[in-house]
């Protein structure tokens, strides 16, 4: 039902009581790896909420890309498309994290720049077989934008979320039913920092009136809005203990999608989407971690009922 395109990554996370100094060598107490990268998140997430989930996408020949395959295999994710890159290790993000919580993270994509136009050209099958493709920015662009040209053709549902924040082109910008930014995104992409309800809704329609047939904008602990060209709407956030806010808009994207896969596309159904979004990522922002922190469809009906 729903394809992802997009990165995966494996994440390595030191902790430490400080972060090390220029030149500097700390003895670490903990490190852990953890399978990440937006597109893994989202498609764990919707996967996690009964969905059926192909992941498309580039690892390299090594032991990083078996641990990030078996990890999706796990919650029934198809990884049959997954193209293994010999030349490129797979993307890694090298996180530190000291006592108080504070990190610093530098990221090698590594084969998910291999997501490239022939191994896009190769997937038409798997876009005529699904009803919603998402994808995000830590892929080449061209990727993207090549598969949604597909996608539309064949009038399926396509999401954008922007991530990590660059402008997007017109092209792209009207080849995507739906584009997810969070507040940061936001700002960089419309110049319009979403301080209050008339800078949210002038953002929206900024990517409104270059062709984007809807916008939700996440808004953090204030919820999330929906903009199309005749209606604006703000739906507000549960109200939780936050704990750790990583992969939030992960959660949300996958959610919206999972929703989605099940009805046709229109504001309401979008308004449905939404309120389903902003209940799963409530979860997710109680739990500490990325992928150990997205919840399955049973913890969300008990939580919020069905
Ligand atoms: P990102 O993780 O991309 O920065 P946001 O911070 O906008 O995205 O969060 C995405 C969604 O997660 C929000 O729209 C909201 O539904 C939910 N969320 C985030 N923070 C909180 C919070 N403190 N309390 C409740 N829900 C939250």
């Amino acid at each position: 039902d729903i394809c992802v395109l997009g990165s995966l990554n494996m994440d390595l996370v030191i902790n430490v009581e400080r972060i090390p100094s220029i030149g500097e060598t700390i003895l670490a107490k903990d490190f852990k790896k953890f399978p990440g990268g937006k597109g893994a998140n989202q498609a764990v997430a919707s996967a996690r909420l009964g969905s059926n989930v192909v992941m498309l996408g580039c690892i390299g020949k090594d032991d990083n890309g078996c641990i990030l395959i078996d990890n999706l295999k796990r919650d029934n994710i198809n990884t049959r498309y997954i193209k293994v890159e010999e030349k490129m290790p797979t993307g890694i993000a090298l996180i530190t994290v000291d006592s108080k919580g504070n990190n610093i993270i530098s990221v090698y994509p590594g084969a998910n720049m291999a997501v490239d136009l022939s191994y896009v050209e190769g997937l038409k099958e798997v876009f005529k077989n699904s009803k919603i493709i998402i994808s995000q920015f830590e892929t080449p662009v061209d990727a993207t934008l090549k598969a949604f040209e597909f996608a539309k053709k064949e009038g399926k549902t396509t999401i954008l979320n922007p991530a990590p924040a660059k402008k997007i082109d017109k092209d792209l910008i009207s080849l995507s039913d739906i584009i997810i930014p969070n507040e940061t995104e936001t700002e960089l992409i419309t110049g319009i920092n979403p301080k209050d309800e008339k800078d949210i809704k002038r953002a929206g329609e900024f990517l409104i009136k270059q062709g984007a047939k809807y916008v939700v904008i996440t808004l953090g602990e204030r919820g999330a809005a929906i903009i199309s060209k005749e209606n604006f709407v703000l739906v507000n956030a549960y109200k939780v203990d936050a704990v750790d806010t990583t992969a939030a808009g992960d959660s949300f994207i996958g959610a919206m999608a999972s929703y989605l896969s099940k009805k046709d596309l229109n504001f309401n159904t979008l308004y449905g989407a939404v309120k389903f979004a902003n209940k799963v990522s409530a979860i997710t922002v109680t739990k500490i971690g990325a992928q150990s922190s997205l919840p399955y469809l049973k913890e969300v009906f008990e939580r919020f009922g069905e």
